[in-house]
């Protein structure tokens, strides 16, 4: 499978950047991994959004999923997606209409969202949406993917991606504070994603992110073959942290970068 960093910004951008989001390619089979702000304009240069088959969220925070606003107004009003002929498009009666898995509650806070200033059902009309439980293994064409719960702010799950074509495993931790969990659920993966967005532990004793050498501490305890930084602000000195993280990891380390893919 191929991985593509749409954008790996923490909760508001880096410059020209997009918050978090991921493209995950297997043959046929395209889904993106959230879809924070920024990312429909990145997913734009890499694959056509009609042909996603499915968008999955790791938690409810906004740099995680309010892209799906513009992506739902794109599925609703896009000249292609209308049943009769618009402009060069010739109509369409089966309008593209992508999977959405997020987390439980995910429905009403889509609808709390949209209906700040209109028709609350946006986003459900605009995708088939399904709230996932921690125990559901999805399969989106040739890609199977399942949870872990990780403590954060919100409810929030990693994720573990394979591929039923004998490719090997990428897991993407996505925001949480340092767990044993994680690195349990990781072990022995090819690939891990895993935040890095503090430059020192929260102050306030409230953990909910990682630091870069914490996340290299659990690429260690997870024995993965290949670290990959994410969820780190350009205002952060990316050499520095993968060091830090190099340093815990005890072996190469890269950041994560928008456009950079990964083949696993
Ligand atoms: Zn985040
Ligand atoms: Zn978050």
């Amino acid at each position: 499978m191929k991985l593509t960093v749409l954008g790996k910004s923490p909760a508001w951008q880096d410059a020209g950047g997009a918050c978090s989001g991921y493209l995950v390619e297997d043959g046929d089979t395209s889904v993106v991994i959230d879809c924070g702000n920024g990312v429909f304009s990145k997913l734009r240069m890499f694959r056509d959004y009609v042909d996603v088959d499915a968008v999955v969220l790791s938690h409810l925070h906004a740099d995680h999923m309010l892209d799906l606003v513009p992506f739902a107004y794109a599925l609703t009003y896009a000249p292609r997606q209308q049943p009769v002929p618009v402009h060069k498009w010739p109509g369409t009666d089966d309008p593209a209409r992508p999977q959405l898995h997020a987390p439980p509650g995910a429905r009403d806070t889509f609808r709390r969202l949209a209906g700040t200033w209109g028709p609350e059902d946006l986003i459900e009309n605009a995708f088939e949406l399904r709230e996932y439980e921690e125990s559901d293994e999805l399969e989106i064409g040739s890609l199977r993917v399942s949870f872990q719960s990780v403590p954060h702010f919100v409810e929030t799950y990693a994720m573990r991606i394979s591929t039923t074509n004998g490719g090997g495993k990428l897991v993407y931790g996505a925001d949480c504070s340092p767990t044993e969990a994680l690195a349990r659920f990781a072990a022995d993966s090819d690939l891990l994603l895993v935040e890095a967005t503090l430059p020192r532990p929260e102050r306030t004793g409230d953990r909910g992110h990682l630091t870069p050498r914490e996340a290299g501490e659990h690429g260690r305890a997870a024995h993965v073959g290949r670290l990959v930084l994410t969820h780190i602000s350009d205002e952060l000195d990316s050499d520095w942290a993968r060091d830090e993280a190099a340093d815990a990891f005890g072996a190469k380390v890269e950041v994560a970068a928008e456009g950079a893919v990964y083949e696993v």
